[in-house]
């Protein structure tokens, strides 16, 4: 399996999981594990990291795949998700990776931004300046939009005033420009046949999932639902960039329990590439199961 694209089929819409890059986060210096499940009790968090063979004491880094999806029929293409663009050296690899895969930016016809963090957006605008995807139209939800674009409040979130900064000054970057191509929903809406968002807001105040689904095939792009296969088995452990954490809760149970209850073909943006893989419930807990 090739780390950079994977393709594979929803009924008649032919996919591909396309890798943005990877970002390295640093621990201890950035106590890594700690910011992802922020509440968690710090002796289950070592016992749970230890089943997972994440040893807490002689971890030095976490290494976090970016991956974006891409669903065609014939020659559209909707990408979901634009990647960290040149947030780090190591990131912004979505445009090369496309066009190896023979699709142009200019092939694009949307982009459906799951949400406003640099990861997801930092790629809608070039090193230049310019919209990366020339022809797209873009697809966001409103909530998402306004909470960005306007003065965000992050005084909640247990990152740095820097961290804080440089969330904002992304979004705006990137999102601000869009103003004239950009379409707003509010409520559950088909994007086009077969392709729906689903509000699942928490994470960030207008986060959405996509839904794919043709004949009997069907895949849920549950973006950052859950960063990491733990947020499963453990749904109220939240991240320290979880804007509404009790609402992160929430979502995530509704979110699970649809993929689990239906055991539809999930993608998770940071899961091991390609992401994809299914959630399933055993002893009352649920757990990732990658394909
Ligand atoms: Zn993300």
């Amino acid at each position: 399996m090739s780390s950079e694209s994977y393709r594979f089929e929803v009924g008649s819409f032919e996919c591909i999981a396309i890798s943005d890059g990877t970002f390295a986060y640093p621990y201890p210096s950035q106590n890594v594990f700690i910011n992802f499940f922020v509440n968690a009790p710090e002796d289950r968090l070592v016992r749970v990291l230890r089943d997972h063979n994440l040893d807490i004491e002689h971890w030095e880094e976490y290494v976090s795949p970016y991956i974006c999806l891409v669903i065609s029929k014939g020659q559209r293409h909707v990408l979901v998700d634009t990647g960290a663009g040149s947030f780090a050296p190591t990131t912004g690899k979505l445009i090369p990776h496309l066009e190896a895969e023979g699709i142009s930016p200019e092939d694009i016809d949307i982009v459906i931004l799951t949400h406003g963090h640099p990861d997801h957006i930092g790629g809608i605008i070039d090193k230049e300046g310019n919209p990366a995807f020339p022809h797209a139209r873009y697809v966001m939800w409103k909530d998402e939009w306004d909470f960005w674009t306007s003065e965000p409040n992050l005084d909640e979130l247990k990152i740095s005033d820097h961290g804080k900064g440089l969330l904002i000054k992304v979004a705006q970057d990137n999102l601000l420009p869009l103003r004239d191509r950009i379409n707003l929903v509010s409520h559950e809406t088909e994007i086009v046949p077969g392709i729906r968002v689903i509000s699942a807001p928490g994470h960030t105040p207008g986060h959405m999932v996509v839904e794919v689904i043709s004949g009997s095939d069907q895949l849920l792009h549950i973006s950052d639902t859950v960063l990491h296969p733990i947020h499963l088995e453990e749904p109220e452990w939240y991240s320290a960039v979880a804007i509404n954490p009790h609402q992160v809760v929430e979502t995530r149970s509704r979110i699970l329990d649809i993929a689990s209850k239906k055991n539809v073909l999930t993608l998770a943006s940071h899961f091991t590439f390609p992401g994809l893989g299914h959630v399933v419930l055993k002893e009352g807990r649920w757990q990732w199961q990658p394909i």
